[in-house]
């Protein structure tokens, strides 16, 4: 069973107290942008195999969103993050890049 903690409540919540809001970091287009930047924003995901970056919701406990990286093949989890981060924070890119050395970054 996935367990993250939750970075606002510190709760380390089971899977079933969590709802999914599937990839973080989407960079958002809107009126004005291209047909192609807002088609691959609306419908084009990520899937890979290794290191992943989503947003999840503490809907059964403090109710609030924040980030979390995991690996979707051994389900390892990384560390959790709060949902307003513009990117992951630097210790936790390190530690990933620490056990997955072949990581390519998180763009
Ligand atoms: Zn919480």
């Amino acid at each position: 069973m996935l367990i993250l903690e939750c970075p606002y409540c510190g709760v380390k919540a089971e899977e079933t107290e969590l709802s999914p809001g599937y990839e973080a970091h989407l960079k958002r287009f809107g009126p004005g942008s291209s047909d192609e930047d807002f088609e691959n924003y609306m419908f084009a995901r990520k899937n890979p195999k290794g290191v992943h970056f989503e947003r999840w919701r503490h809907s059964y406990g403090c109710g609030k969103w924040f980030l979390a990286a995991r690996d979707t093949a051994t389900l390892e989890v990384f560390g959790t993050y709060p949902a307003q981060s513009n990117e992951p924070p630097e210790e936790l890119q390190a530690k990933i890049k620490a056990k997955r050395p072949d990581w390519k970054g998180w763009k």
